[in-house]
């Protein structure tokens, strides 16, 4: 690879691309249907075994932040089962090819996290054909603005809630019982959870609800030697985002309030959660790791 996650460049130019036209998907919305195609590290993350043997679950795992961490946690040595809508089966065809030229095992594991009972079965599943488990990503979610909080229905109240916090809260106890000392769980929380927009009140709450939920069960699990801990994305430029995540007029300037003055891509998540899936981050517990292009918060 000529240029790698190592590679010594200046952040504010790395994706000389610029900023992405107005544009909007209907659904889940998948990585294909948005241009230009965001960066999930296909071309460029570059493995060195730093989860050689490990056995990882991701939500979401099919496109976007999801996406960028199965390759990477495949490049490091990792075998990975993925989460995903039946919708989105285009992306996850996609990440499950990478996962198996990077000469992993790869499972695909479509249905609905806002089943309690899906949740159990693919965690079965996963842990059946991964044989056995030690790193689980939650980071499914769903994000639709709404100006008015009138206009908020019951429904999506109720969904954001199911698939953000409840979903976790399933697959997480599903989990547990099969994650062994040494074994980490990482959670996606959001800047949504520090600097909350008007627009987006049922997702920035269960955004705080997922530190929160994380630091606390951090804290149980610690003892038994199972790290709990927390990604914080900011603007990232990934599917849900053109699909109702915001209106289609301010995907062009979204990122311009982050310090770089851009959108971050999927890419640049994948090394936070290496970091933290792996044993080099030990001490490391019931943290939140901002990756956010410089948006500080408490
Ligand atoms: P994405 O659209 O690529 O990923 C979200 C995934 O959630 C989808 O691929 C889908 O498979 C899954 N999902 C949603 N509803 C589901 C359901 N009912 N059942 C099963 N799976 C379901 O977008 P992304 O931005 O990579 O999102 C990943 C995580 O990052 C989310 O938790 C999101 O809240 C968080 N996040 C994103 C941003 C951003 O700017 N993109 C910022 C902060 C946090
Ligand atoms: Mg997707």
């Amino acid at each position: 690879m000529a240029n790698n996650q190592y590679t010594f460049t200046n952040p504010v130019t790395l994706y000389p691309t610029g900023q992405p036209p107005e544009q909007h998907q209907e659904g889940p919305g998948t990585e294909q249907g948005q241009f230009p195609n965001p960066d999930v590290g296909e071309d460029s993350y570059e493995g060195t075994g730093r989860l050689r043997g490990r056995k990882a679950l991701i939500t979401g795992g099919d496109s976007g932040i999801g996406a960028a961490v199965a390759i990477a946690f495949a490049r490091e040595g990792a075998d990975v089962a993925i989460s995903y809508l039946a919708a989105e089966q285009i992306d996850a065809d996609r990440t499950i090819r990478l996962i198996e030229e990077a000469g992993r095992t790869a499972v695909a594991l479509p249905g609905d996290i806002t089943d309690s009972l899906h949740c159990r079965t693919m965690v079965a599943e996963a842990v059946s054909q991964l044989g056995g488990l030690d790193i689980l990503v939650n980071n499914a979610g769903k994000q639709q603005f709404t100006e008015d909080l009138l206009e908020l229905s019951d429904e999506q109240f109720a969904e954001t809630l199911d698939t953000n916090i409840s979903a976790m809260f399933w697959i997480t106890k599903a989990a547990l019982p099969h994650l062994g000392a040494g074994s980490t769980i990482i959670n996606t929380s959001s800047i949504q959870a520090y600097k909350p927009s008007g627009i987006l009140v049922d997702y920035a709450t269960t955004k705080a609800a997922i530190n929160t939920f994380s630091k606390a069960l951090s804290q149980q699990l610690a003892p038994k030697g199972i790290r709990v801990n927390v990604v914080a994305p900011g603007p990232i430029w990934t599917p849900l985002q053109t699909a109702g995540g915001q209106p289609a007029s301010a995907l062009p300037t979204t990122g311009k309030e982050t310090a770089l003055g851009r959108w971050g891509q999927p890419a640049e998540l994948a090394p936070a959660y290496v970091f933290l899936a792996s044993p080099e981050s030990s001490f490391v517990v019931g943290a939140t790791l901002n990756v956010d292009g410089g948006m500080p918060n408490p």
